[in-house]
This record gives C-alpha cells, structure tokens and sequence, in this order.
C-alpha cells in the first residue's frame, strides 16, 4: 500500500496554534490581563428564532410516520433549491433551481469540485487567500502559480495575461482582505476566463455583508458568467450556520467545456460520493429566505457591520491603512511602523491586550500585514479601539 504523498508537500499550518500558545503565555504571565480576541473568523450570535422554530418542527416531521424522511435528494429539495434560486433572483442573479446543489457548507465543494477538472490544468490562485484553494490542488498533486494580491492592486488583483490559468480562484467579499471586487474588475475576469476556456470558481461566502448597491453579490449578475463560472456560497456567516452546515453550489447549464456540462458532471459525483444534507438542516435553512427569517439575520449581519465599522472608523481617524470593513466582516490592515506581521501580533498582545491574525499566515502577500475580524461582541469592539487609539497616540 502506498499513500497519497502529495499530503506530504502541504505545509504544516502553525497560525491558530501558535497564537493560541502566545496567548496562553502572555496569559499566565499576566494573570489580570483582559484580552480581546478579534482573531476568530467564527460567528458568535446564536440561530435566528425563525430558524430555530423551523428545526424544532423539522425534528417533530421526524418522529411522526407520515412525515418522516428517509434519504433526500442528493442534491437538496426542491423547496430549498427553489428558496436559493429566489434569493439570488431578488438581487438579479437569475437561475434556474436545477443549477444549484446544496451542500454541507463552502469548505467541502471547494475541494469536491476538483474532482470533475483533469490533474493537468493550471491553477490560478490569488495571494494571499483562505489557505483551501490551495492545500485541496496540493493534496492532488497540482502545482498552482499565484496572482499577486497586495496593497499595489488594493488586494484585488485584476487577470494577467502572462500567466496562463484554466482554473481561476476568486474570493469576494475576501478573506482574509474583505475587499470586494466592482461590477467592472468581476467583468474583466469573465472576459478573460471566456476568452482563455477557463472556468472561476468564484467563492461568494461574506456576500450578504455587501450593502452597496453597485458592488456585485454574485458573479452572475456579471454577463457571460453563466458561461464560466461556478459560484460557491454558504449560510455559515450569512445566518450563523457555522455549526448547524449548510451551503449551495451553483452550476449554471451553460458551463459547457469539451463539449460536456459540468452540472451533469458535477451532478453525477454528488449523487455518487454524496447523500445529502439532513432534512432537518435543510428544513432550518428554508426558514432563512422567508422574510422573517431575512429580517432575523438581518439584524444579526448589521450587528457585525456595525463592530466592523467601528473598526473601521478608528483606523480612519488614526490614519492606518486598510482594506475591507465595509461590505465585509473582515479588516485587513498594515502593521504600524513597518513590523511584521507576527511583530505586530506580539505588540498588539503586549502593549494594548489586543489579538488578531498576522496576515503572513494567508500567504507571502501578507507579510506586514494584519486581520481583524468583526464577530466578537460590541462591547470588546469597542474596548479594542479605544486602546488601539490610546497605544497610537502614546506612539
Ligand atoms: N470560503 C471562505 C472564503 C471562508 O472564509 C470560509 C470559512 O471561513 C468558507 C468558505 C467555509 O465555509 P463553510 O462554513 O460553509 O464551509
């Protein structure tokens, strides 16, 4: 027996483990020591009620013979499938329900979808990024070239046509940059994707945290996409379902390469390695997209807006460069002084209680550079910024 050695070509990952241990140092050190953590890339708010109250009936269906489900669809039910078609209808992503899969959550799809593309196409991945893009093509055995994304490019890299792609990566709203491509950047990559027969698998997880009108949600809302591009999204930070999984999967029709559908394709492998998502999850996330359900966590999303502009508003008035906090939870910003971004993680730790997640463990484009997120609470936000503030100040 001979194992996949491509594992062996993964890059151990140190980044949570090494800032749980510098936490946990500094902790013991400094026994009164409050910090605030505003590292966690995880939700804090619970289910909204609509949720929870559809679940509850959901478990009832199971327990009573008439309602009772057994396997599902692979793909989802239809009443889901036709919810998630009607939301990314109301914002004029028009599709049909056949085109989505629901799944599990963003994370598994994204490395699924790799099995219906040939080892040999290049891959293009921006750096740096959410570290799954790459290490799911490494596990493989592909080797993947990178697009610079950096401060230059306003972490929005735009296509290269030097470097050759057949599969292209794309995050937007970003993580770990929250920056957001425009209308006109989503349009120059399906340009080029339609014109080199490559296909964006565009990953749309943080797009319920855009507002502003002229910045695309999904990439469909972009001419040609249905054509080249498949569209991951998730219900994990739109509605708190980190926990509870849930995510879907758009493969338009039109996505026709060798003369072959992808959605054919990709049907045929969830319905072979896939059994669906349980009904009572399925069944919560119905809840989601009626308008209760939208005004529930609604509120939830505004809440973490608002400690994301609170963040936000403190680098303005402190003149500190950045990127995202704005149609996104994430604050992606340059490390004070020219410190590294470990530097100034172990500042932020020492000086002001502060912890966040140094850039450089998204890639090398992250050097000097650092995350915050906006999913802890009000309060702490709040507290952060002022000794943020103070720390600047006294510098
Ligand atoms: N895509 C991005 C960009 C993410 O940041 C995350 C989670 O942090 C995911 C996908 C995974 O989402 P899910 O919880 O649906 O697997």
């Amino acid at each position: 027996m001979k194992i996949n050695s491509n594992y062996l070509n993964l890059e151990e990952s140190y980044l949570f483990s090494t800032i749980a241990r510098k936490i946990e140092e500094y902790q013991k050190e400094n026994k009164d020591a409050k910090i605030i953590r505003l590292g966690i890339g995880d939700v804090t708010l619970p289910l909204a009620e609509e949720v929870i109250r559809s679940l509850h009936k959901a478990v009832d269906d199971m327990a009573d013979k008439s309602t009772f489900k057994g396997y599902g669809p692979e793909q989802g039910y239809g009443f889901l499938r036709d919810a998630v078609r009607d939301y990314y209808g109301s914002y004029g992503a028009k599709l049909e329900s056949t085109e989505i899969f629901i799944s599990d959550g963003a994370k598994s799809d994204l490395a699924n979808i790799l099995d219906i593309f040939h080892i040999d196409n290049r891959v293009l991945v921006p750096n740096p990024v959410y570290p799954v893009y790459l290490d799911t093509n490494i596990m493989l055995g592909r080797n993947v070239t990178f697009i610079d994304s950096n401060m230059e490019n306003g972490f929005l890299p735009l296509p290269d046509e030097s470097i050759p792609a057949d599969i292209i990566y794309l995050c937007s709203p970003n993580n770990p940059t929250g920056a957001v491509y425009t209308r006109e950047a989503l349009e120059k990559w399906v340009n080029y994707a339609l014109k080199c027969n490559a296909v964006i698998l565009f990953d749309s997880a943080y797009e319920s945290y855009i507002v502003d009108k002229d910045l695309p949600r999904s990439i469909y809302e972009i001419e040609g996409a249905k054509s080249c591009a498949i569209e991951f999204n998730s219900l994990s930070k739109t509605a708190g379902f980190t926990g509870t999984r849930l995510g879907y999967t758009i493969v338009p029709h039109g996505l026709v390469f060798e003369g072959v559908s992808l959605n054919k394709l990709w049907l045929r492998r969830q319905t072979t390695k896939f059994n669906g998502v349980p009904y009572v999850i399925q069944k919560a996330a119905e809840a989601v997209f009626t308008e209760e359900g939208q005004r529930e966590i609604r509120a939830n999303i505004e809440y973490y807006r608002e400690n994301a502009r609170i963040i936000a508003e403190t680098l303005d008035s402190l003149g500190v460069w950045y990127t995202g906090g704005k149609n996104s939870p994430y604050i992606w910003l340059k490390a004070f002084d020219g410190m590294t971004s470990w530097e100034f993680f172990d500042y932020l730790l020492r000086e002001a209680n502060i912890v966040g997640t140094p850039g450089a463990g998204f890639g090398a484009n992250g050097e000097g550079f650092f995350r915050l997120t906006a999913f802890g609470n009000r309060e702490n936000t709040i507290e952060a910024m002022e000794r943020l503030k103070r720390l600047r100040n006294k510098a």
